[in-house]
């Protein structure tokens, strides 16, 4: 999975947390990611090919990624991460998503949900 610039401050790479995966099947053995390696949290150039095989057999389904530098976060759910920048956010969504994982969110995240 490539990781996407933050649509805020378009810091890059977004740091991310993996809390579901889907195993796919038939992957190519030639694929990589671009730039970087959200599953191995790497630049690609550092990562061997054959290490992105990995990544592609592994669906990221619900998971998290966090921007360090203005610290706000965005939700991947059903595989789609969803990139909305302040004011589009759908809180109801987001807030369903935080009570379904909130056994493995960082503190920060759940107290930062009210400033969107
Ligand atoms: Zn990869
Ligand atoms: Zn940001």
């Amino acid at each position: 999975m490539d990781i996407l610039a933050c649509p805020m401050c378009k810091n890059f790479p977004l740091i991310l947390k993996v809390f579901q995966v889907d195993k796919r099947y038939n992957v190519k053995d030639t694929i990589k990611c671009e730039i970087y390696c959200g599953y191995h949290d790497e630049n690609i150039k550092n990562l061997p090919l054959t290490k992105c095989e990995e990544c592609y057999s592994f669906e990221i389904t619900d998971g998290l990624l966090i921007c360090n530098k203005c610290n706000r976060w965005y939700p991947i759910i059903d595989d789609i991460p969803i990139m909305l920048p302040d004011g589009l956010r759908d809180l109801k969504r987001e807030t369903a998503f935080l009570e379904k994982w909130k056994e493995k969110l960082p503190k920060t995240i759940i107290k930062d949900l009210k400033n969107y």
